[in-house]
């Protein structure tokens, strides 16, 4: 008679049925037949599994220059500084492809610093020192993004990363609205994005320190009122109406791929219990899914979010080029041990949320339970 672990593994139909593609190994080691076989040997073996990943990507990072672990991906923020000037004198112009291309270079520069610069901000991988990654973080996520950094760090970090697809605390369930239909949450609520983010922003204040409070309320109100005064000041604009629509239409020029990617990269994907939950190296290779490269989300989100979000998930302090250096070392890794490595391309993700959204955002996930791996 078959074990009852090896039921619940094998009817679950995130194991066998995955949307995403797992290139070569069509069903992870952790879901076949052999899940009984993973005893105490086998947590020794994963443990073992991940230090050797480790080991192997270390000799990597050992081997990268400054310019490769931090720097490329400093110049490419920087870059978008020096963009800034021109976005803003665009908008002087009285020609309408001038003006498109201004509103397309400040909401390029808008999600650089909020996507890019606030998510490596926030995992310490864009320095090395601790003050100057302090004030990135201060910077990029309240001053641009309008969000509060100890939130933003604390639910990005350390529950989406601590607890990648478990049930109640990483399992990106703040992305789902039940309430919204399928395509008014594909195709309008994305919209509503840069109205949102500092409306939640200010909710979650009331649980910080009175100290906290202040700083962070001084920080949004300097990014939201510079981007007006420089839009008054410097682009000429006379209406205020009309600044504030440039500004919600330039800070909500990538918010459709944005919510996209947040929900693509995890959920309909294996979903673990706290007290059940895999070893590291399962959860991830398990839980996260790549989507192919593209020039410009590669550029305004970053290769850790969109072709290298496996690499980042089991690397975290990695910077964006970082991980796609690691990246053949992971992928060649994990297809070697059987593991599962997910990709998928963005339109087959789009069409799967459209027409499984009831399951997938609607429903409460069914939970993956692989026996002899927590
Ligand atoms: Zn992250």
């Amino acid at each position: 008679m078959e074990p009852e672990g090896r039921r619940r593994v094998a009817e679950n139909p995130d194991c066998s049925q995955q949307s995403a593609k797992e290139t070569e190994t069509p069903e992870s080691p952790a879901c076949s037949g052999n899940c009984s076989d993973t005893g105490p040997a086998g947590v020794r073996e994963e443990g073992m599994l991940m230090r050797e990943l480790e080991a192997l990507v270390q000799d990597v990072v050992k081997t990268s220059s400054w310019w490769e672990q931090y720097g490329l991906d400093c110049f490419i923020i920087a870059l978008n500084f020096l963009a800034l000037p021109l976005g803003f004198l665009c908008l002087r112009s009285q020609s309408i492809l001038v003006f498109a291309l201004g509103i397309i270079i400040l909401g390029v520069v808008h999600h650089t610093f909020t996507v890019k610069g606030s998510h490596l901000a926030s995992h310490g991988a864009l320095s090395k020192s601790k003050p100057w990654s302090r004030f990135w973080v201060l910077f990029f996520v309240e001053v641009c993004t309008s969000f509060t950094a100890e939130q933003g760090t604390h639910g990005h970090v350390k529950l989406h990363h601590g607890y990648t697809n478990v049930v109640g605390l990483g399992d990106s369930s703040t992305w789902k609205l039940p309430i919204l239909n399928r395509y008014v949450y594909m195709f309008l609520a994305p919209f509503m994005i840069p109205i949102i983010t500092p409306l939640v922003a200010l909710g979650l204040l009331r649980k910080e320190e009175p100290r906290v409070v202040l700083r962070t309320l001084c920080l949004m109100s300097l990014g939201l009122f510079s981007h007006y005064w420089l839009l008054i000041k410097v682009s000429g604009f006379q209406s205020s109406g009309f600044a504030l629509l440039c500004m919600f239409v330039s800070r909500g020029l990538l918010a459709h791929p944005y919510l996209h990617v947040n929900i693509f990269q995890h959920i309909g994907l294996p979903m673990f219990s706290l007290d059940k939950k895999p070893q590291r190296i399962h959860m991830m290779s398990l839980g996260v899914l790549n989507l192919p490269r593209n020039p410009i989300l590669d550029w305004t989100f970053g290769h850790s979010i969109i072709s290298c979000h496996v690499e980042h998930h089991l690397f975290p302090r990695l910077s964006d080029n970082m991980c796609l250096k690691v990246k053949p070392v992971v992928s060649q890794f994990l297809r070697r041990n059987q593991l599962p490595y997910n990709e998928d391309s963005y339109l087959s993700r789009f069409g799967l949320f459209l027409s499984r959204y009831e399951e997938l955002m609607v429903q409460a996930p069914p939970i993956t339970d692989i026996v002899g791996l927590q």
